[in-house]
């Protein structure tokens, strides 16, 4: 009978494992760091509200580090705090991700399979059947709809549905995986559903700290849960922590560079260039006075995909009484690094995003926050590096740190199903795998790659 111990119950982590323990005779077993409530009744109401992003000092529910960066620690993951926008990459802007076997059309029928789209279901590409219910906002804010409207004003296309098919670039309504005015996070939508089968335990408050070696296969994991430190060990591992814990315990275990393991005085196990690249989707904010900003149950309601720029109006519920705009760098062309500075667990990973936007970049996000400027005739000083940097915040899509390829890639730390080169019984399947800037927001992308990889090991 297959085992399999899933590290993370986060995005990619709860469709793993309720795809994997479809199969009765496949045990399942989930060790989660934060909370998993009994049922989606029991979690608490603000962070079921998709208007509420739970990630303040006060918040209970996160993985914290340097530079303002957060991770959902619960059920769910990032997925169950996230902004609920659930895009798709554009076919044509897909990238190539260095494997024959996950292209765009490769995955197609899993985003189809994953969503309910309730307003182009229906359309080539969509799905009505998929637990993960996708709709746009009916009634969008003034703010939203005034920028949709300086949008066309300004020649600009509407896009009716920005997940189409042969979508390009223009405005258009945000597809927000929501379940009524509650998040539908993957807990909610993959993993509650399946938790009564006796194949499959998930436990929660449970952090796995490092990997059991028996030479180069990985045996099983050290965790602490509260005061109690124990071991689990199982015939396969499969890291769905995400992209900084899971590139975290590749380190910790003496998996990744050789020379940063040897100077932290961990034992190298196995060569590889865990945390040397990784991306995220840069953000430059624009805040400005406006008056009617109206509410609304969400962050986002409308975007402008221009080039390689994202352009968000957030809502009011972001900056009350403010208006801000988002101008964010989908493709940056530089890359940012993930390191362990201690060995210990309880030490936070950093993550050194000083690379990640080249000056071609700053360019390219200075010509974005002009197009800003026009679209809300807003004028100020000059926009040189200094306020570019002033004003640049986190998109919190941080991707890469473990990149699938080929064993002869050596930019490469997993093959295209996750499984880490040259350690048997070990594999990721998260973001961290993602070898390239995805051109959207990650979650429709980590939980449709989560559902296609669970395919291949199922046969
Ligand atoms: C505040 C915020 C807003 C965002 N908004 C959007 C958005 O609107 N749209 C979008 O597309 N993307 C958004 N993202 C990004 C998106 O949510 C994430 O990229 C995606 O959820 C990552 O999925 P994952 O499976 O790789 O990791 P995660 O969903 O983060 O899951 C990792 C899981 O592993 C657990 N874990 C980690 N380490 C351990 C350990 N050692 N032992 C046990 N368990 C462990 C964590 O607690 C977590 O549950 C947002 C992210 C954040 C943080």
């Amino acid at each position: 009978m297959p085992s399999t111990l899933v590290v993370g119950a986060g995005s990619a982590g709860c469709v793993l494992a309720a795809r994997l323990s479809d199969d009765p005779a496949h045990t399942v077993l989930v060790l989660e760091a934060g909370t998993v409530w009994p049922g989606p009744a029991d979690i608490p109401a603000d962070l079921l509200d998709p208007g509420h992003l739970p990630v303040g000092p006060e918040s209970a529910v996160l993985w914290r580090y340097a530079g303002n960066l957060v991770r959902g620690k619960l059920i769910g993951g990032s997925g169950a705090i996230n902004g609920s926008y659930f895009v798709r990459p554009p076919a044509a802007r897909f990238g190539d991700w260095n494997s024959d076997r996950w292209t765009f059309d490769a995955l197609l029928p899993f985003f189809r399979d994953l969503e309910t789209d309730l307003d182009h279901g229906t359309d080539p590409g969509h799905g009505t059947e998929g637990p993960i219910p996708v709709v746009r906002a009916a009634d969008p804010t003034p703010f939203s709809a005034d920028f949709a409207e300086r949008c066309a004003a300004a020649g600009l296309r509407e896009v009716a549905d920005l997940n189409a098919l042969d979508v390009t670039d223009g405005f258009g309504r945000v597809p927000l995986a929501l379940s009524g005015n509650r998040r539908a996070g993957p807990g909610i939508t993959h993993l509650y559903p399946v938790l009564d089968r006796p194949n499959l335990t998930v436990v929660g408050e449970t952090t796995v700290t490092r990997l059991v070696m028996r030479g180069t296969r990985a045996v099983g994991v050290e965790w602490v849960r509260g005061h109690e430190y124990g071991r689990t060990d199982a015939d396969r591992i499969v890291l769905c922590a995400g992209a900084v814990e899971s590139a975290a315990l590749l380190l910790r275990s003496g998996i990744g560079p050789e020379r940063q393991l040897r100077a932290l005085g961990i034992p190298v196990v196995r060569p590889a260039p865990v945390g040397t690249w990784c991306t995220d989707h840069p953000e430059i904010g624009i805040e400005f006075a406006g008056t009617d900003h109206g509410t609304s149950a969400v962050a986002l309601e409308y975007v402008l995909e221009h080039g390689d720029l994202e352009f968000r109006p957030y809502t009011p519920m972001f900056t009350p009484g403010l208006r801000r705009v988002g101008v964010t760098l989908m493709r940056p062309t530089g890359s940012a690094e993930l390191t362990l500075r201690r060995a210990d667990p309880a030490v936070p990973a950093h993550i050194d995003q000083s690379g990640l936007v080249t000056s071609a970049d700053r360019a390219n996000l200075r010509s974005g926050v002009e197009l800003a400027c026009e679209l809300f005739d807003l004028r100020f000083g000059p926009v040189d590096d200094h306020w570019l940097r002033a004003n640049s915040g986190a998109s919190q899509h941080l991707s890469g740190t473990c990149r699938m390829g080929p064993a002869n890639d050596e930019q490469s730390v997993v093959d295209d199903l996750g499984r880490v080169h040259g350690i048997d019984g070990l594999s990721i399947v998260d973001l961290s795998v993602v070898p390239v800037p995805l051109p959207r927001g990650p979650q429709a992308t980590v939980v449709t790659l989560a559902a296609a990889i669970a395919a291949c090991y199922a046969v």
